[in-house]
């Protein structure tokens, strides 16, 4: 009989290490450093190792498997040079501390695998998913059959039994299937990275339309100014004036300018805490030129309150929202921007009197790619929407009414903190 509970035990245990730990890392720990993931991905690959070698699975022939290899290859290859000599030292004492013969197989296997890992002629992180793949059964294979010849060698056994087998195939198919899971785990949270930008690329296209139609504006008033100030017989009381005015065109233009700036700018992942009064108020300076395009009046009734957060990220959720709310009402119409705190969380309310939307519609807002605007949308813009409130730990409703406009109400978790005080003091 075979051991199937012991089997099922040693997938689970590396499921559970090797594909459900770096994935609660990857969507939980958004600003932990590059370096911090890769030591948890190595201790957690030590113990799937250490369980993995507690609980073997038991063959009827009194031979003793389990799945520690796969651990140790799949944390070497994705782990680079430091896991490789971390998963040695774990593999080798841990199975020492147990003694019998089986922990000098397990030392010369364990080493083959440190070689292999150190010495793998590609860069594992770089190639395609497809190499990772063949990497990763090679390195299985040339483990099992080495295996198999240092048992052979040890045990003076020429037979090759149903455990040998039963063990190659199990070691072959766990490490292709965690690779390939690892990896779509990798690819989905890059796809989710490039779409955000992808979409933010798009809003700051549409928007410089806008802007350089408000800049143009300041330019227009100061340039007529100083050309009547070429006149030679202009009161000097006349010329302050004029002067005054073209100063503060100026900075108005360059008002508009930085604000867009430090919205289209990429920026370092750096999380913060944000003043939502100053941020609204950032976000509206930015949408303005394009409201005034549409004749759409703004409304704003602000609170100062702090959230924890990055202010691009913010920023670009508040402006996909509002631009969406300005789209809604292409001729004239007004846009309500509020914030409140209630029951202890920050609430922002976004109000238009646009188009709305029918059930269905409001039903699919979110959805990729879904758009009402043709070549003119991208239909990516709510779901960057909701994304970003789930990285901020949010919740969003949308509430709306054909031909009467749509209600966005954001909750997002208030902080108050020392920090916080400390700012509000200054
Ligand atoms: P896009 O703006 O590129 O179409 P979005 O994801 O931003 O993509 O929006 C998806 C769709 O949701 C829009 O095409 C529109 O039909 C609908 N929508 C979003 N916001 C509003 C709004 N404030 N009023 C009416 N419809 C809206
Ligand atoms: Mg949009």
């Amino acid at each position: 009989m075979y051991d199937i509970e012991g089997l099922l035990l040693n997938v689970l245990i590396l499921a559970f290490f090797l594909l459900f730990v770096p994935l609660l890392l990857k969507r939980n720990i958004k600003s932990s450093s590059k370096n911090q993931t890769k030591w948890i991905f190595i201790v957690s690959t030590s113990l799937a190792i250490i369980t993995c070698i507690s609980f073997p699975i038991n063959y009827s022939e009194g031979f003793y498997y389990d799945l520690r290899f796969v651990a140790q290859i799949i944390g070497g290859l994705y782990g680079g040079v430091p896991a490789s000599i971390v998963l040695w030292v774990v593999t080798v004492a841990y199975r020492s501390f147990f003694g019998g013969l089986g922990a000098y197989s397990t030392f010369i296997i364990s080493t083959l695998i440190l070689i292999l890992t150190i010495f793998c002629p590609f860069k594992f992180h770089q190639v395609s998913i497809k190499k990772k793949l063949m990497i990763g059964a090679l390195f299985s294979i040339i483990t099992s059959v080495s295996l198999i010849v240092v048992t052979i060698i040890m045990f003076d056994l020429v037979v090759i039994n149903f455990a040998d087998v039963v063990h190659f195939i199990l070691q072959l198919c766990s490490s292709v299937v965690i690779i390939y899971i690892l990896e779509i785990i990798r690819e989905t949270s890059f796809i989710n990275k490039r779409i955000i930008k992808a979409e933010k690329m798009e809003v700051v296209s549409h928007l410089a339309s806008s802007i350089s139609h408000e800049v143009r504006n300041p330019l227009a008033v100061v340039r007529g100014f100083l050309q009547m100030m070429q006149q030679t017989d202009l009161p000097i009381e006349k010329r302050k004036d004029f002067l005054n005015i073209s100063l503060s065109e100026i900075d108005r233009a360059n008002d508009i300018i930085r604000n867009y700036l430090t919205f289209a700018k990429p920026s370092p992942e750096n999380i913060e805490v944000l003043n939502i009064k100053e941020e609204m108020q950032r976000a509206i300076e930015i949408i303005t030129p394009l409201a005034n395009m549409n004749c759409v009046e703004i409304q704003t009734n602000i609170t100062q309150l702090f959230v924890i957060g990055e202010s691009q990220l913010l920023q670009q959720c508040l402006l996909n929202i509002t631009k969406n709310c300005i789209e809604a009402m292409p001729d004239s119409g007004k846009l309500f921007v509020k914030t409140i705190e209630k029951n202890g969380e920050l609430l922002i309310e976004i109000i238009d009197t646009g188009k709305g939307m029918t059930q269905e519609q409001l039903s699919r807002l979110g959805e990729p790619y879904y758009t009402t605007k043709g070549r003119e949308g991208t239909g990516l813009g709510m779901m960057a929407v909701m994304k970003i409130i789930e990285l901020m730990n949010g919740r969003l409703h949308v509430k709306s009414k054909l031909n009467q406009g749509t209600k966005f109400e954001i909750y997002l978790p208030l902080e108050v903190s020392e920090e916080v005080a400390a700012t509000l003091e200054k």
